[in-house]
């Protein structure tokens, strides 16, 4: 697991485009998630998630998934849980204070965002995690979130 985890960062940028070639695709099945009902997709979809992100990042289904904004890394393999960069405990040669035989995930991270396009979006702050969605469905989340954002705003273009 964890060379493989070390393989996709140093491909990012092929990660990357994968990324950006699925996530319009669940966006797009949104109705059907709706038809069907979101809590009746959720186990099934989340089954997919993990068995695929498990075996590629070392997912741990955090339900809020940054993987796009952290070179390819999951933050959430550091022992420490950190989302927004790194502890102060990075040892000299990049490697984990807690598991000194790893490398710091936020070490990869800067590497992947490296090479990847929207690297930059490492920059950006992230919330707090919430624990609530432990174990649910990054994509459904990211589908719906969408498809909330768009009635919105059909509802606003009504209002004015
Ligand atoms: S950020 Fe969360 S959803 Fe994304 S790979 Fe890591 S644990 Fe999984």
């Amino acid at each position: 697991m964890y060379s493989i985890r070390r393989w996709v960062v140093r491909n990012a940028r092929f990660f990357e485009v994968v990324y950006r070639t699925f996530e319009p695709v669940v966006i797009k099945l949104a109705p059907l998630w709706n038809k069907v009902g979101y809590p009746r997709v959720e186990k099934p979809v989340s089954k997919l998630e993990k068995f695929s992100k498990e075996l590629l990042f070392d997912c741990k289904m955090c339900g809020q998934c940054i993987l796009s904004s952290t070179g390819m890394s999951c933050p959430m393999n550091c022992p420490k849980s950190m989302r927004n960069g790194p502890c102060g405990g990075v040892l000299q040669n990049g490697h984990c204070e807690v598991l000194p035989e790893k490398r710091c995930v936020w070490v990869d991270a800067w590497e992947g965002s490296k090479k990847m396009k929207s690297g930059d979006a490492i920059h950006a702050v992230q919330l707090p995690i919430d624990h609530r969605l432990q174990g649910s469905s990054s994509w459904l989340r990211v589908a719906r979130q969408a498809t909330d954002a768009a009635s919105q705003h059909k509802q606003e273009g009504r209002d004015d």
